[in-house]
């Protein structure tokens, strides 16, 4: 008989494990099913996020970031040292301890909810029953008056690019490297490709990067873009554009093992020889074996599961949130929708507002922005005034050696409501929410000039910057 729930949750990633312990805290009998294993080969609750995505990713990136920092910015502060090393083994090491400390804490957060978990794969079923394929091979069954599917994404493979977990990987072999590789290609350049290529360039790969795209972060403000590219370019990152890669062929073995990737550009036929490759481009929705054919939830054209504003399926009790559905694959977008969900099931009033989720590209400098940019505000016939200020202006950033970049607060010309927020420079994954709190509480650009900034820190770039969108800012000519 199956065991029934008021909520059963499949996938434990950020999306499920919001739902679950918000579901649980509002008096839902919850269970949350996952079939992820760790590193040590034992169940990992978390999903993408906390094994293989954001977290040991972060982690790789301050690790490089502090060695990096050693060649690059302490002889600024007169700091000399002699024979710098980095021993990639305790570097990843420190990950994967970090990775085990958070997924261990979904465990126990579980636990302190009383949320029942189930280790093993699910596929839902007609009627709300889910099947569980445990890692012992024996299957349970759970109903729940209401299912919320989690499943979130998996890497995107090209067909002459395979993943072999050596030579050719996803994310999971590029947190994993056992050495730093003399050369390391990279197809995308996106936020994995930006992320990952970054830590190991500031190693001492070789790295680069092939986008098909003519376009750079052809998402992000343009300027903002420009501007990155630029420090990119700098960093020593070789990032080639238009660049359509066609095949790949690895030869040699064991340390001598190398990949030669062929791609046309503008010049033709190109091929580069490296050591490691990483494909990233792009994640796709987590589907496979997750519904029966009797369900009756349908897939859209981009393999995603098709939902409502509200995250429902259209099949009664069934919701989907996370990367699996439409929007940004995010870890805090999954994070409010699973929120919004288990409230919605309560009977509160659940909401995500999509025009303010925040999007961060943790390289150096660092990449954040909120709502329109110059070029969407354009297209959509939106008048906009836009006021911008550098970081080299900024005395806390000059006294921090990081002068690159600039913030740029863009207002609704009539208005002056602001309708985005585009930062590049250091730190300004924590700048953004200015930003975000301003759109969320409907402020004007006006507003921001108006509040009091400490000084000296970065956030007073955004202080004249929204001053400079009625050319009042006091820093520098208007
Ligand atoms: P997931 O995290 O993918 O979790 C889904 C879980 O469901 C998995 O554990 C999976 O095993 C399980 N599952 C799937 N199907 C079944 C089934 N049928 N039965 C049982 N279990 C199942 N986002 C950010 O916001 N910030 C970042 O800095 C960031 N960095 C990233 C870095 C990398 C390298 C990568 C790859 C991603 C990064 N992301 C980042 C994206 C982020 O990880 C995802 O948006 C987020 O994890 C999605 O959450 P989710 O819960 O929808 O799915
Ligand atoms: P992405 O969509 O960010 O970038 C993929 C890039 O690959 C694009 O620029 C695309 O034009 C390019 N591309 C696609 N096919 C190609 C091909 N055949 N040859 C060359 N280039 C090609 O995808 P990603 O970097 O794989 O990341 C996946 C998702 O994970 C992202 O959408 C993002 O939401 C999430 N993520 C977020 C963060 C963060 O928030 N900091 C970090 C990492 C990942």
């Amino acid at each position: 008989m199956a065991e029934q729930f008021d909520v059963v949750v499949i996938g434990a990633g950020p999306a499920g494990y919001h739902a679950a312990i918000r579901a649980a805290q509002l008096g839902l009998k919850t269970a949350c099913i996952d079939a992820a294993l760790g590193k040590d080969g034992k169940p990992a609750l978390g999903g993408t996020c906390l094994r293989v995505g954001c977290i040991p990713s972060k982690a790789l990136l301050d690790s490089s970031r502090q060695y990096w920092n050693m060649g690059h910015l302490f002889g600024d502060h007169g700091i000399s040292f002699k024979d710098a090393r980095m021993d990639v083994g305790t570097m990843i090491g420190r990950k994967d301890k970090i990775v085990k400390q958070f997924t261990g804490g979904i465990e126990m957060l579980f636990k302190a909810n009383k949320i029942k978990p189930f280790f093993g794969f699910g596929t839902l079923h007609k009627g709300n029953l889910v099947k569980v394929k445990q890692h012992d091979g024996s299957e349970v069954e759970l109903t729940g008056t209401n299912v919320i599917i989690a499943a979130g994404s998996d890497s995107i493979e090209l067909p002459f690019a395979k993943f072999d977990g050596d030579t050719i990987v996803d994310n999971v072999g590029a947190l994993d490297f056992t050495e730093v590789p003399k050369r390391l290609a990279v197809i995308g350049a996106g936020v994995i490709g930006l992320e990952l290529g970054s830590v190991w360039s500031r190693l001492g790969s070789e790295v680069v990067i092939l986008e098909a795209m003519p376009e750079f972060l052809a998402a992000a403000d343009a300027e903002v873009a420009k501007t990155a590219a630029r420090e990119f370019k700098k960093q020593g990152l070789d990032i080639r554009l238009g660049a359509k890669v066609s095949k790949t062929d690895i030869s040699g073995k064991g340390k001598k093992k190398e990949v030669v990737v062929s791609y046309t550009d503008g010049k033709g036929e190109q091929s580069l020889t490296v050591d490691k490759l990483l494909v990233a481009v792009g994640r796709r929705a987590a589907t496979k074996g997750l519904l029966a054919d009797d369900v009756g939830v349908k897939i859209n054209d981009r393999g995603q599961i098709e939902v409502d504003e509200h995250c429902h399926t259209g099949v009664d009790g069934v919701w989907a949130v996370g990367d699996c559905v439409r929007g940004p694959m995010l870890a805090h977008k999954g994070f409010e929708e699973g929120i919004a969900v288990a409230e919605l099931i309560a009977g509160l009033p659940g909401h995500v507002n999509f025009d303010t989720i925040p999007w961060v590209i943790y390289t150096e400098p660092e990449i954040a922005w909120v709502g329109k940019t110059e070029q969407q505000l354009k297209d959509e016939g939106v008048p906009y005034k836009a006021g911008s200020f550098p970081f080299a202006a900024v005395g806390r950033a000059v006294a921090m050696a990081e002068p690159a970049g600039f913030v740029k607060v863009l207002a609704h010309a009539e208005t002056d409501l602001v309708l985005g927020l585009h930062l590049v420079g250091v730190n300004v994954s924590e700048l953004v929410h200015e930003g975000v709190l301003t759109m969320e509480f409907k402020g004007s650009a006006d507003d921001l000039a108006r509040i009091c900034h400490a000084h000296p820190t970065l956030s007073e770039a955004i202080h004249d910057a929204a001053m400079a969108v009625s050319k009042r800012a006091i820093h520098k000519a208007n």
